[in-house]
């Protein structure tokens, strides 16, 4: 990659970098810190010789976050910013405020291929894929915007994540990095509409990490006529693919199931949800569908949210209602996009 944004490299190599310059190669981890840090002006990274810091502005090397198009804050202290990178590429990311700390929803790719039918990040297709540096920068731009903490990171914004393991790698091992950012690996949660073998591949690299799953259907049938990716990877072999995730981590899944009324919000779906999950190291997190401009699907009443939630609960599978936050900005799940209307 020609690019020279020094946000995308680890300090292997950036410890690569300093030996192309002529530097010892603490110099890396001088650098790393500064730039885990959200500080993009080499003027600001006091430690760092001027013969260095001419070295690196010479052969083209900057620290670069995305730029801030448009941030808007919703009345819950949910903040959306619509960030742009050097290419022209945009993506949103979420900052929201729970009990237990701050927590960021960042994107993975600019648009999506996975083709759901009720989510509106989709809707143009896939743009490019976001590089480990670039999702990293999500956040440390989110944080030097909103100059507050973000404990937690959450790969549930644009993309698909798993449609883009190698990037999604780098920024968890970036980011966990204890001379960087340090964030636990426990304070990360990847959502997957269920790509099996990326599921696979996450279990043996990153069993510490938080993993959803996007089921928002009882069956096959069902799920097939909102998420094409079921044609690929069968409601079957997913449901047993997360059984086998749960062996081999020891780590519970969380299953997203948004409520759409009149198509997966009925006392059966319920039902039938409840005994595909028996058993399993499992949570259900209900989320009354987000209405989205251009799609028809509403959102399913109070009524039958809490009717599915009941039933849940009294066939023993752990359930939540996920609190929706940000809405009145259109920043809640499903609702991110990346033009700049609306
Ligand atoms: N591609 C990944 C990451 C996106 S996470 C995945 O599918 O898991 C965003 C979450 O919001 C997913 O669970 C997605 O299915 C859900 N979602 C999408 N559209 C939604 C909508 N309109 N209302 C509520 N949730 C929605």
């Amino acid at each position: 990659m020609n690019d020279r944004n020094l946000i995308n490299l680890n300090i292997g190599e950036l410890k690569v970098l300093m030996n192309e310059l002529d530097e010892k190669p603490f110099r890396a981890n001088q650098l790393f810190e500064w730039i885990s840090k959200g500080v993009v002006d080499y003027s600001e990274m006091r430690n760092l010789p001027k013969s260095l810091i001419d070295k690196l502005i010479d052969s083209g090397y900057y620290v670069g976050l995305p730029e801030i198009i448009r941030s808007q804050e919703s009345r819950d202290g949910t903040v959306k910013c619509l960030f742009r990178f050097r290419d022209g590429a945009e993506v949103e990311s979420v900052f929201m405020k729970y009990d237990y700390g701050n927590s960021i929803c960042i994107s993975s790719q600019v648009g999506c291929r996975m083709g759901c039918s009720f989510c509106a990040s989709t809707m143009d297709g896939l743009e490019r894929n976001l590089t480990g540096g670039e999702m990293l920068g999500e956040v440390l731009a989110m944080r030097n915007h909103t100059g507050e903490d973000i404990g937690h990171v959450v790969v549930m914004g644009m993309g698909e994540p798993l449609d883009n393991y190698d990037e999604l790698s780098k920024l968890i091992r970036l980011i966990h990095n204890p001379k960087g950012y340090n964030l636990g690996l426990r304070n990360i949660t990847v959502s997957t509409c269920g790509i099996i073998p990326g599921m696979q591949k996450f279990a043996d690299d990153f069993p510490q990490v938080n993993l959803a799953v996007s089921l928002h259907a009882p069956n096959q049938e069902l799920r097939e006529k909102t998420m094409p990716v079921a044609k690929k990877y069968t409601y079957k072999d997913l449901i047993q693919a997360c059984r086998e995730y749960t062996y081999k981590t020891s780590r519970r899944i969380t299953f997203e199931y948004a409520l759409i009324d009149g198509v997966n919000d009925s006392k059966n779906c319920a039902e039938e949800l409840a005994s595909n999950l028996k058993g399993m190291l499992a949570h259900v997190n209900l989320i009354p569908l987000n209405e989205v401009e251009g799609r028809s699907y509403r959102q399913a009443s109070g009524d039958n949210v809490k009717r599915f939630k009941d039933i849940l609960e009294k066939k023993g599978v752990a359930v939540t209602v996920r609190r929706t936050l940000g809405s009145d900005i259109d920043a809640a799940c499903g609702q991110l996009k990346r033009n700049r209307k609306g």
